[in-house]
């Protein structure tokens, strides 16, 4: 099996039959990353030793641990999931030198499914992004045009997996960081159901926002993977006691009578042709194969960017206080005796936290304060609430909706780095489904004549990923741009 062929899928069964061993397959992928990472800077660090340490570990119990689901795959872990001993920097200078004493549960659970974690991927500060341009760590380059951004803010989680560095990458989605990067690197990126997966081990964000969810080349990985993550948690109070579904139940995919709502009046403007094309052919697609397409109204979706802009902004705002140079990571040197500890928190934070992270802090803390709170949260909750009631009206006639991932290809690094507003709007969307907890699925949908990559969103009612990873199955299976590969090559 060459890198570029892999799944999570065969690589298991390759290595649960004894084919492969979990240390060539991490070899190969180590090699891979030393070939190829230098000129993407997908990782923000490359755990070697402890990969290998943790593949001949699988092979000793190849036979007690054959029916794991995982067995011998390479994962990689956006760097804001805490990883035992292994830094954790969220993309921040703030966490510098950070390695956390604990596993988050999701890491938990891709080890007892026999996974190997090989490193972890770099991603915008604190998540807050679109462009993995906001990592102080540097940027991250798109596989299939290394002058383009792979997307955000899990881009290196995208651009790994793409590149084929390692088959499953483990991201978060807050506004739209699993799919938004993998529209536009052309893999499949799944955000869970609100309280699907724990996120325990996961530095917040927004708290009301967050999921963690794979990142793979194929439908069938990102059902496997899920699995693995989803269930309850005691350690988190936000996961639902709902049971995963049943592999069995997913795969193979199939579309007959699946009503697929479309919201066209939210297409009409700002969409790129190519964007539009691309989207109306993978629903001709799923029509050809007996979904059936009809329109839906969602009246309420113009607001969903600038509500996302308050509710995101507001609860960051409270999550990051926690950073302040006592407990962990960065804290300011004070030269001047007569400082004190305000004096100490305020340069810490100067120091530690980029541009993006400061405006996110200053505008939450804005729409927060006494005064300001009605006008801008309570009504930003309001009109969630709205959005949210759209969707279940919508639903009630549907079993999916449809829309593109992003409006546009991946655009070139520097484009909006200036221009935050622009930034915010190419989100869309992703974001509505964070604002309603809704599961979504970006899935590969062709290539634009320049050869970028486009992702075709699907959005299910809550807990039916089923249902999402049933017709992407059907759409990657039958898709004719199923085995386009990024020019990238060792
Ligand atoms: N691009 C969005 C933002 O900047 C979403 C980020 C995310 O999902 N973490 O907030």
């Amino acid at each position: 099996m060459a890198p570029g062929a892999w799944t999570a899928t065969g690589i298991r069964a390759a290595v649960a039959a004894g084919d492969l061993s979990a240390r060539e397959v991490c070899a190969r992928c180590l090699d891979r990353i030393a070939a190829v990472d230098g000129r993407l800077h997908a990782f923000t660090t490359v755990l070697e030793d402890a990969a290998l340490a943790r593949a001949e570990e699988v092979d000793a119990h190849r036979g007690a641990w054959r029916d794991r689901p995982l067995l011998g795959v390479p994962v990689a872990v956006k760097d804001i999931i805490c990883t035992r001993g292994a830094p954790t920097t969220a993309g921040s200078r703030i966490l510098a030198g950070y390695r956390p004493p604990y596993d988050a549960t999701v890491v938990t659970r891709l080890l007892d499914a026999g996974a190997v974690i090989v490193g972890k991927t770099n991603c915008d500060e604190f998540a807050m992004g679109s462009s993995t341009e906001h990592s102080a760590y540097g940027p991250t380059r798109n596989p299939w045009a290394p002058d383009r951004i792979p997307g955000g803010s899990s881009g290196g989680a995208a651009a790994a997996v793409a590149a084929a560095l390692a088959p499953v990458s483990i991201a978060t989605d807050t506004g739209g960081s699993i799919r938004q990067p993998a529209a536009f690197c052309g893999v499949v990126g799944l955000k869970p159901t609100y309280g699907r997966v724990s996120r325990y081990g996961l530095l917040a964000f927004a708290s009301s926002l967050d999921q963690i969810g794979p990142l793979t080349r194929t439908v069938e990985d990102a059902a496997a993977v899920l699995q693995v993550l989803a269930g309850p948690d005691p350690r988190d109070a936000t996961t639902a006691e709902e049971p995963a579904p049943a592999m069995a139940d997913l795969l193979p995919g199939n579309v007959g009578g699946t009503r697929i709502g479309v919201p066209r009046a939210a297409l009409a403007a700002g969409v790129d042709a190519e964007v539009l094309d691309a989207f109306n052919a993978a629903l001709a697609l799923l029509a050809e194969r007996g979904a059936e397409v009809c329109d839906v109204d969602l009246p309420h979706m113009q607001y969903a960017v600038p509500v996302y802009y308050l509710v995101a902004p507001a609860e960051a705002s409270s999550n990051l206080a926690r950073y302040d140079g006592v407990r962990y990571g960065h804290r300011a040197a004070l030269h001047d005796a007569a400082a004190g500890v305000p004096e100490m928190y305020a340069r810490t934070r100067s120091e530690g936290f980029g541009a993006e992270v400061k405006r996110r802090i200053m505008l939450g803390t804005y729409a927060l304060s006494a005064g300001y709170y009605d006008a801008y949260y309570v009504h930003a909750q309001r009109v969630r609430s709205l959005i949210r009631s759209d969707y279940d009206a919508a639903f009630a006639g549907v079993d999916a909706i449809a829309m593109p991932t992003t409006p546009t290809p991946a655009f070139r690094i520097g484009e909006r780095i200036d221009d935050p507003l622009a930034m915010y709007l190419g989100d869309v969307f992703t974001v509505s489904s964070n604002l309603t907890g809704l599961p979504a699925i970006s899935l590969p949908a062709g290539l634009t004549r320049a050869r970028l990559p486009l992702g075709f969103q699907l959005i299910g009612r809550p807990f039916d990923e089923a249902t999402l990873l049933r017709i992407g199955d059907v759409l990657e299976r039958d898709a004719p741009w199923r085995d386009e590969r990024p020019p990238v090559s060792a």
